[in-house]
């Protein structure tokens, strides 16, 4: 068998199926799922996995790197945020390019493009539409051809980046016709400024205010709307961030109806509750939308378990705790969203996999296999079948460990997770059949990133 390198002693866990395996690989591609045992010639290089779990590295379908929004700049680029990423077993990551007010679409995507040769991984990228103009279809055609074909779209941040629905509707017909995909961020903006100029009214705009100033009802009502276009359009359509059962409810309900309708769920609403905007230092976890009640949280989390829930991401936004303190009297002003990429495989694999019983194949299809499918990347990312890329999790399940966020690798100085024991961490992580990350310390600090050309997305309600 022709190899450079052999991980053995390893359980491969796929999406749907897990088996004791060794994994060869030849330039920086899989190139057989072995029976264990089975020879090598001489040179190879052995990795002795030691019985723990050898995945499919995660593929992160929501990372801002550097992102700006309003006054404030998220703290990482490509090298930062990869680094970290691979730390946590995350080996793809899906970062946008979301124009500013007079920019192009396409221009901002190709700028934003060029950075993927710093990372320490590969990434690919969203465009984003925010108004529409004769020239945004011919925009859309040639970002689909370059291997962008998914497209962010907002409903909220009036005058940043909110869309209208006409944008919305125009933008999903042309690329449900170019095999593209509208990602859409949705809370009603108006049920959100109203609730937003009430709380202000009453002076409870601070942070400790956050979870009432963009209520659950303005995500419901956005994603029914959306979802009208969408079914009327016969366009596919991914939902980023969703964070209440009501609204995946919704999506699924839809999906039974044909439509081709998915949900993403981010590892913070999954996991942590507005009760912490009640605590010390609620401006660190603002975020939009917001973190919502326990009850919420956990009604949510079971549809990790129905199948509801297609892809867990990060929303990775690296800001600190400088700039979150900075305004945090007005949530209206202050920077959100929530530093994330290295911690969403580990917090994930604690809570659900080592704490409740969610398989482990069923976390590599949320966290791996359908980020690579919704995004165009599949079967090269999210898999370790023969031919894909050697982006390989090397993963201890049993190890205790406690979040700290001295010992991380983002660019910024606190963890919403911070001192949370955790069960599993990746111990070794190989990138295109390198190791880059081995019991926590980098071992290649290379950056070899590519940004990786996504395929036509064509889905149906089943995802195949
Ligand atoms: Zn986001």
């Amino acid at each position: 068998m022709r190899a450079s390198l052999v991980v053995r002693g390893g359980t491969v866990v796929e999406a749907g199926w897990s088996a004791r395996a060794d994994v060869f690989v030849a330039g920086g591609v899989v190139v057989a799922l072995a029976e264990p045992g089975t020879p090598a010639p001489s040179g190879t290089v052995e990795i002795d996995a030691g019985g723990a779990l050898v995945m499919p590295g995660g593929v992160d379908p929501h990372c801002h790197v550097g992102f700006t929004s309003g006054d404030f700049t998220s703290l990482d680029d490509y090298a930062r945020c990869t680094t970290a990423a691979v730390f946590g077993g995350t080996t793809t990551i899906v970062d946008f390019a979301i124009p500013r007010p007079g920019q192009r679409p396409a221009d901002v995507a190709y700028a934003q493009r060029a950075k993927a040769s710093q990372g320490l991984c590969d990434s690919a990228l969203h465009a984003c539409v925010v108004e529409w103009d004769a020239t945004v279809p011919d925009q859309l055609a040639a970002l689909v051809a370059d291997g962008m074909p998914t497209v962010k779209m907002f409903t909220t941040y009036r005058g940043e980046t909110m869309a209208n629905e006409d944008t919305i509707l125009r933008t999903m017909t042309v690329l449900r016709d170019l095999g593209g995909l509208v990602v859409i961020h949705c809370e009603a903006d108006h049920i959100i400024g109203d609730a937003q100029e009430r709380c202000a009214a009453s002076g409870r705009i601070g942070a400790e205010h956050m979870a009432a100033t963009r209520p659950e009802l303005a995500e419901t009502a956005s994603v029914a709307e959306v979802l009208a276009i969408a079914e009327s359009l016969r366009a596919p359509v991914y939902f980023v961030h969703q964070s209440t059962a009501e609204a995946v409810e919704l999506v699924a309900a839809a999906r039974r109806r044909g439509v081709a309708a998915f949900t993403e769920s981010v590892a913070h609403h999954l996991v942590l509750d507005d009760g912490l905007y009640g605590g010390p230092v609620p401006e660190r976890f603002v975020c939009c939308p917001p973190l919502r009640p326990r009850g919420a949280v956990d009604a949510l989390a079971r549809h990790l378990f129905t199948g509801e829930i297609t892809t867990i991401g990060s929303d990775h936004c690296c800001y600190d705790v400088a700039q979150k303190e900075s305004r945090r009297s007005d949530v209206r002003v202050m920077p959100n969203g929530l530093p994330g990429v290295e911690t969403r495989l580990p917090v994930i694999f604690s809570e659900f996999v080592a704490g409740r019983g969610l398989p482990a194949t069923r976390f590599v299809e949320l966290t791996a296999a359908n980020p690579a499918r919704t995004n165009g990347l599949y079967p090269r990312k999210g898999t370790l079948m023969p031919g894909a890329d050697a982006d390989i999790a090397i993963w201890d399940p049993s190890v205790r460990w406690t979040v700290t966020s001295g010992d991380l690798h983002m660019a910024t100085d606190y963890t919403p997770y911070e001192g949370m024991t955790l069960t599993g961490r990746p111990r070794t992580v190989l990138v295109g059949g390198r190791v880059v990350v081995h019991d926590g310390m980098l071992a290649d600090a290379a950056p070899r990133g590519r940004h990786i050309a996504a395929g036509p997305v064509t889905l149906t309600p089943s995802l195949l």
